[in-house]
């Protein structure tokens, strides 16, 4: 029985927070803190209203917080002490809500690292441009600043258990499962990320704009022989065939599970990510970059200064708004090659996941449940003590096989497809 704090009520929370109710015998207490209350108690008005038929009996409180502010944090996890805190809010507030932990001695959890909401500000702007060059990607997302802080929760005692959501987070224990039961070494991993999904709007992000949107309009790079091989956006195509889905267009992308496997998969040579796009997306994109939409850097209007991705996140749909009208599947997964009894292997490890059972199941599409799952069973993973150890740690650092299990268990089953088409 666990006492978990949920930090944000967007659309991963929504999912995270509704399927830790369903797992009442883990999660028997829960708080959900986020910057507009009145999301957390409409959220919470839910799950209570379903836990009359359902016999579940997870405790809920709510609070309104602002997860940038430290001190304001620690008072808050201190007076309701859980034994860990979730954080599915932004990436931009992984380090506050780290060091709110560490103050209040209390395990972490989240699903994407650390990005800085201010790409303008000289402080980070100096430690990224030094970063960029030594490690040759320019992202402006990486693990440094959460590798960082390894000593202070090892010293605590603590865990942060980092990027616990589809991708990074399942691929990565996709990753682990392959090591442990199919390989002596893997030599290439392809992860391959598609939402054959439709929603009927001519452009819409399936979560966070501004994050989603910063993502793809980023160069491409993945790892080879021991380096970072930077691509222009966009610029490696490749047609592959989804089970479940069909044929697909999908682009190279850096991501960030590419770092921790190139630093714990030992002999690995290659490892890409891919994702799948349809025309009408990349012509929206294209055009909103040309003109300026996708920037980060605050304008002037009309006396009030406002960033351009943010004013723009307000005039698209909202991702959480997305789940009745999106019809189709995903299919994420890992493809391996490496040796094993000293002869070549291939695999495919993936998950089909359908836009429309996930909406009659939580009200959200499936990009938001294949991650807010995730999200919900890195918490079980620590809470039950099954992945607790001190320092910080990404998905593919603990046995994969209870991760497994619960990925099956809680409705993200995987395939282990032996004979895969590679790609080129
Ligand atoms: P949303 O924008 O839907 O939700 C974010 C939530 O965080 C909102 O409720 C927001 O509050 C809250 N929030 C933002 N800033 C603060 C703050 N300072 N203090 C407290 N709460 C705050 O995002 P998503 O649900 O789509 O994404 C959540 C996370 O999941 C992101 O980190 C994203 O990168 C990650 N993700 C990971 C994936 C993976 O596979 N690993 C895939 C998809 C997403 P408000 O309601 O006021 O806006």
């Amino acid at each position: 029985m666990s006492r978990l704090m949920i930090i944000g009520c967007g659309g991963v929370a929504s999912v995270a927070i509704q399927k830790c109710c369903q797992n009442s015998e883990v999660f028997d207490e829960i708080m959900i803190a986020s910057r507009t209350v009145s999301k957390c108690d409409a959220l919470k008005e839910k799950i209570v209203g379903q836990q009359q038929n359902s016999g579940k009996k997870t405790k809920i409180t709510t609070e309104q917080i602002d997860a940038d502010d430290v001190e304001a944090l620690t008072v808050l996890i201190r007076s309701y002490q859980p034994e860990a805190v979730l954080n599915v809010a932004l990436p931009y507030q992984d380090l506050t809500i780290m060091d709110a932990c560490l103050e209040a001695g209390v395990h972490y959890i989240d699903t994407a690292n650390y990005e800085a909401e201010d790409t303008d500000d000289p402080t980070w702007r100096a430690i990224y441009e030094e970063r960029c060059k030594r490690l040759g990607f320019s992202a402006y997302f990486d693990y440094s600043w959460q590798w960082a802080y390894q000593e202070r929760f090892e010293k605590a005692g603590l865990t942060a258990l980092l990027g616990s959501g589809f991708d990074p987070g399942v691929t990565s224990v996709f990753t682990a499962y392959a090591q442990k039961h199919y390989f002596d070494e893997i030599h290439t991993i392809d992860i391959l990320d598609c939402n054959g999904g439709d929603h009927g709007y001519p452009f819409a992000t399936n979560f966070n704009p501004e994050i989603n949107l910063r993502e793809v309009s980023a160069p491409g790079s993945y790892w080879e022989n021991g380096k970072w091989v930077e691509i222009p956006p966009m610029s490696i195509k490749r047609e592959y065939e989804f089970a479940g889905v069909g044929k697909k267009d999908m682009y190279l992308l850096h991501h960030e599970e590419i770092e921790a496997l190139a630093k714990n998969i030992p002999g690995v040579k290659r490892i890409r990510f891919f994702m799948t796009f349809g025309q009408s997306y990349l012509t929206h994109m294209k055009c909103l970059e040309n003109v300026g939409m996708l920037s980060t850097t605050p304008v002037n209007f009309n006396g009030q200064e406002i960033v351009p991705i943010q004013f723009l996140k307000e005039l698209l749909p909202d991702p959480a708004s997305l789940g009745p009208r999106t019809v189709g599947k995903t299919n994420i997964g890992c493809i391996f090659t490496g040796i094993k009894n000293g002869k070549e292997k291939t695999l495919y490890i993936y998950n089909i996941c359908d836009h429309q059972e996930c909406y009659r199941e939580v009200g959200s599409q499936a990009i938001s449940y294949t991650t807010g799952v995730p999200a919900m069973i890195g918490a079980m993973m620590v809470v039950t003590g099954q992945w607790k150890r001190p320092g910080v740690f990404t998905t593919d650092e603990f046995d994969p096989d209870p991760y497994m299990e619960a990925l099956n268990r809680w409705g993200l089953p995987w395939v282990v497809d032996e004979n895969p088409v590679l790609v080129e």
